[in-house]
C-alpha cells in the first residue's frame, strides 16, 4: 500500500461552486460570514470571521477579461438586434450603449474577482492550500497525520 501524504488542497473540502458563490457576492469563501472585499477591488488580507488568509490571491488579470468577454457579448447582441429588428436613431445608439457598457463593466468587475479568488481557494491554488494546511496543522497542536491511500 503506498503511503501519500495529505495534500494541501484535501486538507480542508471546499467544494468548488459553492466557494464561487460566496466570492461572487462578496463573501468569505471558506465561511461565508466574513467580507472578501475591503475596497472595491481590493481583497482583505484574511478573514474577519474565520482568520483565512487571502493576500496571496493570484486573481491578476481574469477577472477584467472575464468581464470584457462577457460584456462584449451582451452589448454587441443588443447593437445587432437594435439594429436589426428597430429603427433608432444613431443617438440613441451613442447615448445608450458605452453607458450600458461602462455600468455592466463597474457592475461585474467585483463579482467576478470573488469568483475568482473563491476558484482559487477551493483549488488551493497560490498558497491557499498551504496556508490551509498550516492552519489545520495549527488547529491539530502541528500534528499532521500522513494518510493512508490505494
Ligand atoms: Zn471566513
Amino acid at each position: 500500500m503506498p503511503l501519500t501524504i495529505k495534500t494541501a488542497a484535501d486538507a480542508e473540502e471546499v467544494k468548488v461552486i459553492p466557494a464561487m458563490g460566496r466570492g461572487f457576492l462578496g463573501h468569505c469563501p471558506a465561511c461565508n460570514r466574513g467580507r472578501l472585499f475591503g475596497r472595491f477591488l481590493k481583497v482583505v488580507d484574511h478573514c474577519e470571521s474565520c482568520g483565512t488568509e487571502f493576500h496571496h490571491h493570484r486573481a491578476d488579470d481574469l477577472p477584467p477579461y472575464l468581464v470584457i468577454f462577457i460584456v462584449s457579448h451582451l452589448i454587441g447582441y443588443g447593437i445587432l438586434m437594435t439594429e436589426t429588428r428597430l429603427e433608432v436613431p444613431m443617438w440613441v445608439h451613442l447615448a445608450t450603449w458605452p453607458a450600458l457598457t461602462l455600468i455592466l463593466c463597474l457592475a461585474l468587475l467585483q463579482p467576478v474577482k470573488g469568483t475568482v479568488v473563491g476558484l482559487q481557494y477551493a483549488l488551493g491554488m497560490h498558497g491557499f492550500g498551504a496556508a490551509r494546511l498550516k492552519k489545520n496543522a495549527s488547529a491539530s497542536c502541528g500534528k499532521v497525520d500522513p494518510v493512508f491511500r490505494d
